[in-house]
């Protein structure tokens, strides 16, 4: 493990009109870890994912990424500098096969190239993208188990499939951090299990914070857990000891 976070938010807030949907929150990601977050409907995760991931300005607080201050940079700027994530909402194109959809998102992370007329060098420097792209989707999909799936149409595979995919195409960026929120929503167990052993698979390599409702999940993945209610943080630290919090079980664990 490094010695440093990869990503680290200090009192991160964000203001829709008077509601506070995140307030004065502060998460540390370290590579190799899972930091879960839970907490009940509307109490800010997602909101916290969007901040953290450039989708969403923060109206107060810092953002730092790669031991880099990154606050109020944007959603495009903060993947460039290491950071993937996936949305609650599918991202899919659901009539593009698995491997389409992955090498989209791969060359997503391409920067925009201005017209040069030097065509030998542009094709010289193209060929050159090309293989790097290629080897990105390649690893992504073989990291996510997907394949076997290559040349299925994104819409006629399995729902945890289709979350698999989603990962798969958030792998293709090569990010560093990785923001999950809510992988398992609607799975049944055979598929959130085979979730569950890819996120194991992708711990080593990432700093990961995981957005669940899944409690069996987040207590075999999770190294620290956060609990949110009303866009704070009401309790943090080892699973086994946030599940034994009072509070905790008032707030959350007894209303499941
Ligand atoms: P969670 O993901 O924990 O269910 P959210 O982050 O989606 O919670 O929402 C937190 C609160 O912020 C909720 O009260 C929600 O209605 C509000 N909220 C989220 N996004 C917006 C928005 N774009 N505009 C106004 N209110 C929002
Ligand atoms: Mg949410």
């Amino acid at each position: 493990m490094a010695d440093a976070p990869l990503l680290s938010a200090r009192g991160i807030t964000r203001r829709f009109g008077g509601l506070a949907a995140v307030n004065g929150v502060s998460v540390d990601l370290w590579q190799g870890r899972i930091q879960a977050v839970i907490g009940p409907n509307g109490a800010g995760k997602s909101t916290l994912t969007n901040l953290l991931s450039g989708d969403l300005a923060p109206s107060g607080g810092t953002l730092h990424l790669g031991g880099r201050e990154v606050t109020g940079w944007n959603a495009e700027r903060i993947a460039r500098q290491g950071l993937g994530r996936s949305y609650q909402k599918t991202n899919i194109f659901l009539p593009f096969t698995v491997r389409e959809n992955v090498r989209l998102a791969a060359q997503a992370r391409e920067p925009q190239q201005p017209w040069n007329p030097l065509r030998w060098w542009r094709d010289t420097r193209d060929a050159h993208k090309n293989r790097a792209t290629r080897a990105r989707w390649e690893r992504a999909i073989e990291l996510s188990g997907l394949q076997n799936r290559l040349d299925a149409v994104a819409g006629a595979i399995s729902h945890g499939e289709q979350r698999q995919l989603e990962i798969a195409m958030t792998l293709a960026t090569e990010p560093r951090v990785l923001l999950l929120d809510e992988p398992l929503a609607g799975m049944g167990a055979a598929e959130a299990e085979r979730i569950v052993a890819l996120l194991q698979r992708l711990k080593a390599a990432h700093a990961m914070m995981l957005v669940e409702h899944d409690m069996d999940a987040v207590f075999v993945l999770a190294d620290h857990l956060t609990v949110m209610v009303n866009g704070e943080v009401i309790a943090g630290g080892a699973p086994a000891a946030v599940r034994a919090n009072a509070q905790v079980q008032a707030a959350y664990l007894g209303e499941e």
